[in-house]
């Protein structure tokens, strides 16, 4: 999906518009407690166009002073996205700030629609010719707050869409990401990986924007790191905050079948790799722990099964993630790792036979009888694979309501078991026979 961020100086009325052109979509609390869609990041729709929207306001650097924030805000819209949306506020015409933005935009060759904002009646037309000034040709006239001009503001934005192939890699290659915080040690895990001393510049491009996929083969089999390009972005002052390691992960996971969550085993698990590991989670891929830097670990027989025991405390909702310690530097136990991609991309794509999977339920049943609320039983009928990646079942039952969270969390875990549907997340819909 082509990518579009919105940028300039604070009160303009980014996120107003970040939240009409994402409509109800961001306000999904997931099913996992703490995890909250961050509001910076999600999908829109205008037409027939899909793509996906940042909000850079929402990045909020730290301490540096105000230029440099719009700056980096500026910047991550450059490195990060398709086409930007440059959002000015008509009511208070061109800043010196709006200038600031400006000038760094158009050392960029990303295309720039610039949007002026709170123009919420026809008479202050009039004032947005001013913002021809600004250098990146009309000016379109929009209101946030009455959802005005946003119809031929994304008509503009949807001309500049590139061209995407998204589906270039064959159904059987793997395609998988690496999501963590900075220096848990993604790009030397990719290195190691791929055999090299630095990352390789692959000529395949994954898109026709800057993302670089690495390709390689092992084994015989064929496999994708995903955007590896964003792990070399080192440097910048933006790349160690947190919002934008979410936004990084989440572009990462959105190409991916597989995301290894990158744990720094010197350092134990901290906030952000929680949070991390919930956008993991939520995205419906399969998912490997791995903790990485175990060579700087001191350790005896114990120190391995207490980290993993550890992670299960901390990562509740990914209890189906297997956990792969390793050193990307001595590239001790690297080995290891690939077998469990294979592993969980399977599950990840696995159908099960209806017959046997309706056994497994009725003995399920029998083993642990299904739920009674103010005296009516849950009964299960018939269950059904829907989907893959991630394996989707849905159970036809006599009232949806009386599948409750935990008794889901028992069928889950009993399907898991029985066909070993290892490292992928499982859902299960319940349906009304009629
Ligand atoms: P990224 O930001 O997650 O891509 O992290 P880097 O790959 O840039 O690594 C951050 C730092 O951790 C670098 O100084 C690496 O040399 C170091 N590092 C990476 N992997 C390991 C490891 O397995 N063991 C140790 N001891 N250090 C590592």
């Amino acid at each position: 999906k082509p990518v579009v961020a919105i940028v300039g100086r604070p009160n303009v009325g980014k996120s107003t518009i970040f939240n009409r052109i994402v409509g109800e979509r961001i306000s999904i609390v997931e099913d996992v407690p703490g995890v909250t869609r961050d509001r910076i990041y999600s999908s829109g729709e205008w037409l027939t166009h899909d793509f996906n929207i940042i909000d850079t306001g929402g990045i909020d650097i730290g301490d540096e002073p105000f230029l440099e924030q719009i700056r980096a805000q500026a910047e991550i819209a450059i490195d990060e996205a398709d086409v930007i949306i440059f959002m000015t506020n008509g009511r208070e015409g061109v800043t010196a700030a709006d200038e600031e933005v400006a000038k760094i935009l158009y050392k960029s060759k990303k295309p720039v629609v610039l949007a002026v904002n709170k123009v919420d009646n026809p008479e202050m037309r009039s004032q947005i010719y001013d913002f021809y000034a600004l250098g990146f040709g009309e000016p379109f006239p929009i209101s946030g707050s009455h959802g005005l001009g946003l119809g031929d503001l994304l008509d503009e934005v949807a001309k500049s869409f590139p061209k995407f192939e998204e589906d270039i890699y064959g159904e059987d290659v793997i395609k998988f990401s690496l999501i963590g915080r900075p220096n848990v040690g993604k790009s030397s895990l990719v290195n190691a990986l791929l055999g090299e001393e630095r990352v390789i510049v692959s000529d395949i491009e994954g898109t026709t924007r800057d993302a670089i996929d690495s390709p390689y083969k092992y084994n015989g089999q064929e496999y994708v790191i995903i955007d590896t390009a964003g792990m070399r972005k080192k440097g910048k002052v933006y790349e160690t905050t947190e919002k934008y390691s979410v936004l990084r992960a989440l572009r990462a996971i959105e190409r991916s079948d597989v995301v290894l969550v990158v744990l720094n085993g010197e350092e134990g698990i901290r906030e952000q790799d929680k949070k991390i590991a919930g956008y993991a989670h939520d995205s419906g891929r399969a998912v490997i722990i791995v903790v990485n830097k175990w060579d700087a670990v001191e350790k005896d027989e114990k120190t391995m099964k207490e980290f993993e025991e550890n992670i299960r405390a901390h990562f509740q909702f990914l209890e189906y993630a297997p956990v792969v310690f390793l050193s990307a530097k001595t590239r001790k136990r690297i080995h290891t790792l690939i077998p469990v991609i294979d592993k969980v991309s399977e599950s990840h794509s696995m159908r099960v036979e209806t017959s046997v999977l309706n056994d497994v339920i009725t003995d399920a049943v029998a083993m642990n009888p299904t739920p009674t609320h103010k005296g009516n039983r849950l009964k299960i009928f018939y269950t059904t694979q829907v989907a893959i990646k991630p394996p989707t079942f849905v159970v036809f039952v006599n009232d949806p309501e009386l599948l409750h969270f935990s008794y889901e969390r028992f069928l889950q875990n009993r399907i898991r078991d029985a066909f070993g549907f290892e490292g992928t997340p499982i859902k299960i819909y319940a349906r009304q026979r009629k």
